[in-house]
């Protein structure tokens, strides 16, 4: 067990849209959990949605936001055996029961009783920070601290196209071009796809454009008309929904061709209007695709690892563990902005 000396900080939710700098007492790790020096932490819609006051009743305030995050191991609890003091590390931040008809059946990461680490459970935008051991990755020394942080929203996108079985040579279309609709047309793009991401929102769409991805206006461009061309009428092999939106749930059934598949991935608020006929008359299939399992994020860190993403680029600003109020207003001005990140070594 380690010793610290210097007071530990976190950035704590207090509800009401405020985020307040503490000190944070260390939570020894217990039997089969590991205590991790959080080095960086990614903020994301999710947290922005937390501070908008969404599942208030899952958070005990004052509640420590954030589950994107890379660091190294302060500490091991009892029983944890193939990590050690010093390992780099990021967090699959999945807490299934284990016990439920899908944990059973293997489909954990959809537990019917899992627990978001980060939203049921203190999250990582703390100095230390404590998890069991089965949520754990091994970083290779090829990835930065700095660059593993995104491996999280990665595997995200790694799991969606595995969903979406996206292949070398395929027509893809994904709807929505915010941090996840940019990684999956990102992960599509190095499995050798097609890709056009249709984001109504200009800034994303220049921002899209010079990550290297053929981003459109679907307000300007006759998304339709577009996809026919590139495909000799045929339609697209996959098309994601990432977007959400009413006018995304409309469109994501004219993309298809022939048997096509479309993958859901974007939370809806409301039930959407969707156009069923279109499943009929094409033989449409559709797929949801929630979070991500073991095997996705192991793909996050090769892809990550072997250079073949734009990291850098999708990286918007570094902001100190007092400032995460400031990165959650810049994210909710929407402009210019990918990824906030957080830097919380003290
Ligand atoms: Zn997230
Ligand atoms: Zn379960």
């Amino acid at each position: 067990m380690e010793t610290t000396t210097a007071v530990l900080h976190a950035a704590f939710f207090e509800g009401n849209q405020t985020m307040r700098l503490g000190p944070c007492a260390p939570v020894e790790p217990a039997a089969g959990q590991v205590q991790i020096r959080v080095s960086y932490c990614g903020l994301c819609g999710t947290d922005l949605h937390l501070f908008h006051g969404a599942m208030a009743h899952r958070l005990r305030l004052p509640h420590v936001m954030g589950h994107e995050m890379s660091g190294t191991i302060a500490a091991v609890g009892a029983g944890v055996e193939g990590w050690r003091e010093g390992d780099r590390v990021t967090v699959r931040p999945l807490d299934p029961c284990g016990n439920c008809p899908a944990c059973r059946a293997g489909h954990s990461h959809i537990c019917h009783n899992l627990k978001f680490i980060g939203i049921d459970t203190p999250g990582a935008l703390q100095g230390l920070w404590t998890v069991p051991a089965h949520t754990l990755h091994r970083l290779p020394d090829a990835l930065s601290l700095r660059q593993a942080a995104l491996i999280e929203p990665i595997a995200v996108a790694c799991h969606d196209v595995r969903m979406g079985e996206v292949e070398a040579g395929h027509a893809v279309v994904v709807i929505g071009g915010g941090p996840i609709g940019v990684l999956v047309a990102l992960v599509a793009q190095a499995r050798g796809a097609r890709v056009v991401l249709a984001e109504v929102n200009q800034f994303r769409v220049e921002l899209a454009r010079g990550l290297g991805i053929d981003a459109v206006n679907p307000m300007e461009t006759d998304l339709p008309g577009l996809i026919g061309e590139r495909t000799a009428g045929t339609g697209a092999d996959v098309v994601f929904e990432v977007s959400g939106s009413a006018a995304g749930a409309e469109m994501m059934t004219k993309l298809p061709r022939t048997r096509g598949r479309i993958v859901a991935v974007a939370i809806f608020a409301e039930p959407p209007k969707v156009d069923l006929f279109r499943f009929f008359w094409r033989e449409l299939k559709l797929t949801g695709a929630r979070v991500y399992e073991e095997q996705d994020f192991e793909a996050a860190i090769r892809l990550a690892a072997a250079g073949g993403l734009p990291l850098e680029k999708l990286i918007t600003t570094v902001v100190p563990l007092g400032k995460v109020e400031e990165g959650l207003r810049l994210m909710e001005r929407g402009g210019e902005v990918m990824k906030v990140l957080v830097s919380c070594a003290e």
